[in-house]
């Protein structure tokens, strides 16, 4: 199923119209920009093709980097004062029926691996097993590896009053945005 650029468009949850939308986001080398109100366009951010109707909300945050100076002093105090400043967006990044199973599958299976880590990770302490306890931690860690990896749809690499700045789209994708530079 291929983005046909002649087709009408299709309803939108949104409010906003297809022509705002468009001029709202655009590419900048691998980056996919938008506007403070803009939206990504309905396609798929792995392959482009159409993507399965609705899709869903997610919101990403941004802080600047200079916070993580703040984990040189305190862990927490970094962690209450990135709360505190981060920026929220929220951006619809679309999937095609294909790349949502697939991403669906890697959520579920991260899951699971994550529980079973868990479980070897109590029951290593409990039963004083330091073998049992290291494979539960280390199949704990690579799930959230393995999640950040393959389960992240897009992230933000910077949030202002005047863009939005996404990674994480494929070329494909990228390359149906309008090139800004
Ligand atoms: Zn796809």
């Amino acid at each position: 199923m291929h983005h046909n650029p002649y087709a009408p468009p299709r309803a939108r949850l949104s409010t906003r119209t297809p022509a705002m939308n468009e001029s709202q986001a655009w590419r900048e080398g691998d980056l996919a920009v938008l506007a403070p109100l803009g939206q990504l366009p309905p396609h798929c951010i792995r392959c482009a093709a159409d993507a399965e109707q609705p899709i869903k909300e997610r919101t990403v945050y941004w802080h600047t980097p200079w916070l993580y100076l703040l984990i040189l002093i305190s862990p927490l105090i970094y962690l209450i004062v990135a709360l505190i400043a981060r920026k929220r967006a929220r951006v619809s990044p679309g999937l095609c029926s294909e790349h949502r199973t697939q991403r669906h599958h890697v959520v579920v299976g991260c899951l699971l691996a994550s529980l079973a880590g868990i479980g070897l990770l109590v029951s290593g302490i409990s039963a004083s097993n330091s073998g049992i306890g290291l494979l539960g931690g280390f199949t704990l860690l690579a799930a959230i590896i393995f999640f950040l990896v393959k389960g992240r749809l897009v992230y933000a690499t910077r949030i202002d009053a005047n863009r939005i700045e996404l990674k994480g789209c494929s070329e494909a994708f990228l390359a149906s945005l309008p090139r800004r530079r």
